[in-house]
């Protein structure tokens, strides 16, 4: 499901809070999973990543690690943990995967 925009202000000089790269945001979106907005560069808005530490903090909001991987948004019959990734040396990871190889701390 696309994500509309929070701004339409292009972003002139921040960077993608997602990769991190030199790739410069050109959307302000909100999160999937928690009540914030983060620069994105497109193809991080195309691929629905997190940033890791987003995904890191609605951990330990939701619990832990077992509980964010059996959460379902409402409405939703899919496990947000299966609708976004976390970029991760050059890949697009799933957040289930990421989290069953580095569990955060
Ligand atoms: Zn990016």
């Amino acid at each position: 499901m696309a994500r509309e925009p929070v701004s339409d202000n292009p972003i002139k000089t921040a960077s993608c809070k997602c990769c991190g790269s030199n790739a410069r945001a050109t959307s302000v979106l909100a999160s999937r999973i928690g009540p914030y907005s983060f620069s994105y560069c497109d193809d991080c808005a195309e691929n629905v990543d997190e940033p890791a530490e987003m995904v890191n903090t609605m951990v330990r909001a939701v619990g832990g690690v077992e509980n964010f991987l059996g959460w379902k948004p409402f409405g939703s019959s899919a496990a947000i943990a299966d609708q976004v990734n976390v970029f991760r040396d050059g890949a697009y990871i799933p957040a289930r995967l990421w989290l069953s190889e580095a569990q955060p701390q």
